[in-house]
């Protein structure tokens, strides 16, 4: 009889789809060896509710979920560290701090950053983000700190500009609008957009109302204005205009991070890892992935979004486990991506805006459900004692969520 092989699988990076593979890792433990969590930190953010938290809509802990719990709840070994390479042959994974893993599986969720973050000059120095945390923590701190110069002067000096202008831009604008206007300040606040209308990734009509509301929060908007430099007072457009801003905040579309442009796998022309629809290497290595760091080969039209890593982590938990189990090769699940999703955009005014086949309404119950979905999906990866009250089986995430607005 031949001894099982006890095989390690070295998951990178706490995003979507990985925490729910140690979710179901969790109730069901993956057979045939160890599992090894590698991420920056012991928590991830849930990026849905970020804007909300820049807003002041919700404290940090509403939005945070236990990476290394969740990784021991899945009998796996959470190790705090930010690969820097992934081996050609997915055999090793090497850190940021020279330390190599040995290994036989990899899997890689470990999101994109802002494109032209390390590039753009300026951009690393004088620029905000929203993620990871801690830089949209620091954002926060500096709209406090403008919202209180403008109360000690009576006037505001600061300017916001928000360079992008796809969903996530368009809220952080709105978010910055509401939290200065709870403190009864108004300082100026400009979208920078490349593409010739807002919201590229939507229909028209979503571009639209978002356009009408942004106009009624006296938010200005620039399209086909590239951000080609940024200063500690103006952001500098590639047309040479300029746009006063003391808090620049870097929202242009995802690039890829480094350990997915440095890594000798097959990619595609953006650099990001490209996966069959089974969510594994095309180079056919043990080497896995989900989320905004791949590209499916497949279907290479599908945008970097939450939504569709969420939709790949049961794909990947399925095809894991199998591989742990040794038997990677037969009948893997294959993910195809949803045409159409439920998008909300919250408006930071109690209401929101949502689209749904093609149709787009703005008011309150498109916030109530949004603020719904988001906290229920964040409630799933906690123990049960950190979830949102209950009366019956209904949470009441939704009513407190929403409660500053
Ligand atoms: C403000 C904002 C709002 C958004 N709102 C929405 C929305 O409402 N709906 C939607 O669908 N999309 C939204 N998006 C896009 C969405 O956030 C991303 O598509 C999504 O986060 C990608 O998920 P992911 O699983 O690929 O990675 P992430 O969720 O970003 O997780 C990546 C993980 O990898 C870790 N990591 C990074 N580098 C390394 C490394 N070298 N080694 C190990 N670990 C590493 C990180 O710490 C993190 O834990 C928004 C984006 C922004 C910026």
């Amino acid at each position: 009889m031949t001894a099982r092989h006890h095989r390690r699988l070295v998951l990178l990076g706490g995003g979507h789809a990985h925490i729910e593979v140690l979710r179901q890792a969790a109730r069901r433990r993956f057979n045939g060896g160890e599992i090894l969590v590698i991420s920056p930190s012991a928590h991830s953010h849930y990026t849905g509710m970020i804007p909300g938290f820049v807003r002041g809509s919700y404290k940090e802990f509403a939005l945070t979920i236990d990476v290394a719990w969740l990784t021991r709840a899945a009998g796996g070994t959470f190790q705090e560290g930010c690969a820097a390479t992934v081996a050609a042959d997915g055999r090793s994974v090497e850190l940021e701090n020279g330390h190599v893993l040995e290994c036989d599986l990899v899997s890689a969720d470990v999101g994109s950053e802002p494109s032209g973050w390390r590039d753009v000059p300026g951009v690393a120095d004088h620029a905000f983000t929203a993620r990871p945390i801690e830089r949209a923590m620091a954002l926060v701190d500096a709209i406090d700190h403008a919202i209180e110069r403008a109360r000690e002067r009576g006037t505001a000096r600061d300017a916001v500009a928000i360079v992008g202008g796809g969903g996530g831009a368009v809220e952080i604008a709105f978010a910055i609008r509401a939290r200065a206007e709870a403190a009864a300040v108004s300082f100026p606040v400009t979208l920078i957009e490349a593409e010739a209308r807002l919201l590229p990734e939507f229909e028209a009509a979503m571009g639209q109302t978002a356009s009408r509301v942004l106009r009624k929060r006296s938010i200005d908007v620039l399209t086909r204005a590239r951000a080609a430099a940024v200063t500690a007072e103006e952001v500098l457009l590639a047309d040479e205009r300029r746009v006063a801003s003391t808090i620049t905040v870097w929202l242009g579309g995802a690039g890829p991070v480094a350990v997915t442009r440095n890594s000798s796998l097959p990619k595609d022309a953006n650099h990001f890892w490209e996966v069959t629809s089974t969510l594994r290497s095309t180079g056919g290595a043990p080497v896995w992935g989900a989320g905004d760091c791949i590209a499916l080969r497949d279907f290479p039209w599908v945008p970097k979004a939450g939504v569709y890593a969420v939709r790949e982590g049961p794909v990947l938990a399925v095809n894991l486990r199998a591989a742990m189990a040794g038997e990677a090769d037969r009948d893997a699940a294959t993910y195809e991506p949803q045409q159409s999703y439920v998008s909300i955009l919250d408006t930071a005014d109690g209401r929101a805006i949502m689209r749904w086949k093609g149709r787009v309404i703005r008011g309150r119950v498109p916030l109530w459900l949004k603020s719904y979905i988001d906290s229920q999906f964040v409630d799933r990866y906690r123990p049960s004692w950190r979830r949102w009250p209950r009366v019956g089986s209904v949470s009441m995430a939704g009513r407190y969520v929403t409660r500053a607005d």
